[in-house]
């Protein structure tokens, strides 16, 4: 087995899980298509660490607020799933903004043959955390959207080169790198040119394509760009399927946690 494919017995199945690749599979379940769960059970958990974020992408998924998760409140998740789950997620809002996310990646780097991923935009990215992250195979998917410009239009704000500099961080350490790009409506064949570049340049593994979804401001409007990037697609430019099976936990939780 390489050394890059982890393996769990979860219930009564053997389900493995690439880190390269972010891909979650049972063995029964593979295909030649791309898709991140191949899985018919739950097995990975994201939590999102914070709804806190001080961007505005126009397709944002994320019930926007000011809650954060505390380390004991992301120690008792973690120790409810981690026996139940092959991969855990850290996700937001911007999880950079939660005070304890480099407790966070701490508590995790001590749980045994679990996959650990983070998702960030880059914002608060720093040396010190790409160094706990480095020796226990982390990978970090940063989202970028296209060139300077229409990246920091899709995201409201002026963080393009934030994102670069964290790629750098991560490159400067040998992290995995994989970058997310949703197929937004301003975005051009250049701006597609570009992020290919862009993973050369990083050693990114995987360029994720997000299609657009039916939420944030994006409620009724579809990608003109998708059709002309069918011509991209190959094992590691990879369109985002619309499967998902993935248990979510949300920053609200703490609330209700608290009670
Ligand atoms: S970075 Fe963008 S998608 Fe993520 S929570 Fe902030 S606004 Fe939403």
């Amino acid at each position: 087995m390489s050394a890059y494919l982890l393996k769990r017995n979860l219930g009564d199945k053997e389900i493995f899980y690439n880190q390269i690749t972010d891909v979650l599979y049972e063995k029964d379940l593979i295909t030649f298509d791309y898709n991140r769960t191949l899985v018919k059970n739950p097995c990975d958990l994201c939590i999102e660490v914070t709804n806190k974020c001080l961007f505005s992408c126009k397709n944002c998924y994320c019930e926007k607020g000011n809650d954060v998760l505390s380390l004991d409140q992301f120690d008792e998740i973690v120790g409810l799933y981690q026996d139940k789950v092959m991969r855990i997620c850290i996700s937001g809002g911007e999880p950079t903004l939660n005070p304890y996310l480099q407790k966070m990646v701490g508590r995790l780097n001590a749980v045994k043959n679990i996959g650990r991923i983070l998702s960030t935009t880059g914002w608060n990215f720093t040396e010190e955390l790409a160094s706990l992250m480095r020796d226990s195979f982390w990978t970090v998917a940063i989202s970028l959207h296209g060139k300077k410009e229409t990246h920091n239009q899709y995201v409201g704000a002026n963080i393009y080169e934030r994102s670069l500099k964290a790629l750098e961080i991560l490159l400067k350490h040998g992290i995995n790198i994989h970058l997310y790009s949703v197929l937004h409506n301003a975005m051009t064949i250049e701006d597609i040119e570009h992020l290919i570049e862009i993973k050369q340049q990083y050693h990114v593994s995987v360029l994720r394509f997000i299609k657009i979804r039916k939420f944030g401001l994006y409620q009724s409007e579809q990608s003109k760009i998708e059709s002309i990037i069918e011509k991209y697609l190959s094992d590691d430019i990879v369109y985002k399927k619309e499967k998902s099976n993935t248990f979510f936990v949300s920053a609200k939780m703490q609330k209700r946690m608290a009670r």
